[in-house]
């Protein structure tokens, strides 16, 4: 089908051109596709707001993944609308976002995402409570409202400046979008280091479309890139934390990581680990690559990934440099390990937040992975029976996976889940005595505690 429809825009009707500076309209019977591609709420809050006397389109991914054959993650509608007049006609919504304010409209559990058209920033002041900038032309406040022309120059790329008219069944293409899926191009609208200093995040959407999309970047809006990358630690953490998740679980993550290394976009967001990797740590990389291929199985397998699986091995490879550095200060290993995870986690908040319901199980990933090799007695059965222990034997695998020698730990606890009573005494047994004889011989003095010399803040 995708053929088809490409092939029917090669070939535009030629009625479709309408005017050299105006948009590209093109019509349904080019395109194919009608209201049935998108949600039905999606559509109904489009069709009211027509009905109302305002312009209103489905906009956006929804327009781009649909021409593509693509199931939209989400519906977005973009109107002529106010945010006010928006929620008068929808009880259901709500009026959020205070730098870029916008309407949700609920419908169950579906969000339709409903925006007022932006305008350009003027200089002359009289915007001043509506847009504001930093002084590096940062957009911290994107309330300045528009046409829809002034809207389509406003979207990121040319391929997210597709305008879908729920009566008509015309696409609007603005910027050549249309062109552009048909090449596999993610193209900036405008100059793109102005649209980067205007809005850092574009960088990582830019990296995010080009994988999920297979898409490649056109050369100019790649260009500056590498330049501008230190830009995002500007970015507020909380926001960073939304790209990062929609980086890594859209299913292409490993593609994602080699684009955001490629471009100088990893370090910003994880700057411990990227320092690691950068400093040749084999280790390092391949924990890093292991987790984010495993996501992009589970993912395609149709099953769950949670953020704090990932961030646990995002961040992992700070936790054994570190515990090593505080265990050189003559402490002990397991609470050096703590400190580690503690000291980790801490620093990693100053990049990307990671909300306290992800963050907790994270750090009790860590800290299982210890407690997994400390088998004797009930400690294995009590282990077992802890509500966290497969998301720490899954680690544990992707550890050895990477490349880490654990003395064949995954495979006894592999064997162990699925042994009978009889099987699991003579394991610990096993276990008991390996750990005898050795305890036997590295018995020494106490060692001596160093003062330490890194913070210790609780988050
Ligand atoms: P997906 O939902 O699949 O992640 P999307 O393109 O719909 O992709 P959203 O974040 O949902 O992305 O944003 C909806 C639309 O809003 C985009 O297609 C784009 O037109 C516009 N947009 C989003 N973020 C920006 C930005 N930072 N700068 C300019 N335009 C943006
Ligand atoms: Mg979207």
């Amino acid at each position: 089908m995708l053929k088809k429809l490409f092939r029917k825009f090669l070939a535009p009707d030629s009625n479709d051109t309408v005017g050299a500076s105006a948009p590209t309209l093109i019509s349904a019977k080019t395109h194919q596709l009608d209201n049935g591609y998108f949600s039905r709420n999606s559509v109904q809050v489009a069709k009211r707001l027509q009905e109302a006397g305002f312009q209103a389109y489905l906009v956006g991914g929804c327009v781009r993944d649909s021409l593509l054959g693509l199931r939209p993650k989400d519906f977005d509608v973009a109107t002529s609308a106010t945010p006010e007049q928006i929620s008068s006609l929808f009880r259901n919504s709500r009026i959020i976002g205070r730098r870029f304010k916008l309407v949700h409209i609920h419908f169950g559990r579906e969000i339709i995402e409903t925006a007022t058209f932006r305008g350009s920033h003027d200089d002359t002041g009289k915007n001043n409570d509506r847009s504001a900038h930093n002084d590096k032309g940062r957009i911290l406040r994107d309330n300045v409202y528009g046409s829809l022309d002034d809207d389509a120059l406003r979207r990121d790329f040319t391929i997210n400046a597709l305008y879908y008219d729920v009566s008509s069944h015309n696409i609007i293409d603005y910027a050549q979008g249309v062109q552009d899926i048909k090449d596999g191009l993610i193209r900036l609208i405008g100059d793109p280091s102005q649209r980067y200093l205007e809005d850092p995040v574009r960088m990582l959407r830019a990296i995010r479309f080009a994988a999920k999309l297979g898409f490649t970047l056109e050369a100019k809006t790649a260009e500056p890139i590498r330049q501008l990358a230190h830009l995002l630690k500007d970015i507020p953490a909380a926001r960073l934390y939304e790209e990062v998740l929609k980086l890594f679980m859209n299913g292409k993550a490993l593609k994602t990581y080699e684009l955001l290394q490629e471009y100088n976009l990893f370090a910003p967001l994880f700057p411990e680990t990227a320092h690691i990797i950068a400093s040749g740590s084999q280790y390092a990389s391949e924990i890093v690559r292991s987790a984010l291929k495993n996501t992009d199985e589970r993912i395609s397998a149709n099953k769950p990934v949670t953020p704090a699986f990932l961030f646990a091995a995002l961040l992992w490879p700070g936790v054994p440099v570190r515990t090593t550095d505080i265990q050189n200060q003559g402490i002990p290993a397991f609470e050096a390990s703590q400190e580690a995870s503690h000291w980790v986690l801490h620093n990693q908040l100053k990049h990307t937040a990671i909300p306290k319901r992800f963050s907790i199980p994270m750090r009790e990933i860590w800290s299982l992975q210890e407690r997994l090799t400390r088998r004797q007695g009930k400690r294995a059965d009590v282990l077992l029976a802890h509500p966290r222990f497969r998301a720490a034997y899954d680690f544990l695998l992707l550890r050895e996976s990477a490349g880490e020698q654990t003395t064949g730990l995954g495979q006894w606890w592999t064997e162990y889940q699925f042994a009978d009573d009889a099987k699991k005494r003579s394991m610990i047994k096993e276990v008991a005595n390996q750990s005898g004889t050795k305890r036997k011989r590295t018995k020494h003095a106490p060692r001596q505690r160093k003062p330490r010399t890194h913070t210790n803040t609780e988050n």
